[in-house]
């Protein structure tokens, strides 16, 4: 018979053995095929709870706010986001270094947090989806004259990112239905079209602005946002689940 000091001392070890295989567990979960459509990240890795993504939140596409040394540099030409005349703003894209750690199993949130000023999700190509607001709150109305010819700007610090249709991403790396990237909760984002053509209205969708349905990435269905052209274009009163976090 044992002692009750050798007792616990197995338990001890056999609780610090388990908790040592679930870490190195940890370590060694594959990332699922769906965030490899992230071809902008410069890592994607999975611990088993959050998928972690490393940006450096450049575009991948001509932009009139790159300087004009950059390969990427374009005057801008054409017509506004809005139809407005073209009003570039003072900044410049400059490299960021953007982590997101997004659940890898989304869930509903009890409470739908707000989404925070700065990233919210990621798209495609690593740039930062935006909420439908300036800086302090400010509706976009005067910032759309600014968006470059891929309806993207950078902020004072350089950050370029999008509140509106990626349309780079749209048109060129994917579709006007297709998926364009996650939101911090973990929620695929898609273009303003469903897959069957239908241009998508606010109407079509809840207060978070997604709704449920079956898609190609996720014949099970999923809870998904869409942008559409009106405010507030991605995302409305907070996250739809329970949102990861980002760093910059
Ligand atoms: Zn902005
Ligand atoms: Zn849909």
């Amino acid at each position: 018979m044992k002692s009750p000091q050798s007792i616990i001392n197995i338990i001890f070890i056999g609780v610090f053995m388990t908790i040592v295989g679930v870490a190195c567990k940890k370590e060694s979960q594959e990332v699922p095929a769906i965030y490899n459509k992230i071809y902008g990240a410069t890592s994607i890795t999975n611990d088993g709870s959050f998928i972690t993504i490393k940006t450096k939140g450049l575009p991948d596409h001509k932009s009139v706010y790159y300087s004009s040394s950059n390969a990427l540099y374009e005057a801008f030409s054409g017509t506004t986001y809005g139809g407005n005349t073209f009003a570039k703003n003072p900044n410049s894209i400059s490299e960021q270094s953007l982590t997101f750690k997004i659940p890898v199993n989304p869930k509903v949130a009890s409470n739908h947090a707000s989404t925070p000023g700065g990233p919210i999700g990621v798209s495609l190509n690593g740039v930062p989806f935006f909420n439908q607001y300036a800086a302090m709150g400010a509706t976009l109305t005067n910032e759309i004259n600014g968006f470059d010819q891929y309806w993207g700007h950078p902020q004072n610090s350089g950050q370029y990112h999008y509140h509106v249709e990626p349309l780079y991403l749209t048109t060129v790396k994917s579709t006007k239905s297709g998926l364009l990237g996650f939101l911090l909760d973990g929620f695929p984002v898609y273009g303003p079209e469903e897959e069957d053509g239908t241009s998508v209205t606010n109407s079509m969708l809840d207060d978070y602005h997604g709704h449920t349905h079956a898609t190609v990435d996720y014949p099970d269905g999923i809870y998904h946002y869409h942008f559409t052209t009106e405010a507030p274009y991605l995302n409305g009163n907070g996250f739809y689940g329970d949102a990861g976090t980002v760093s910059k």
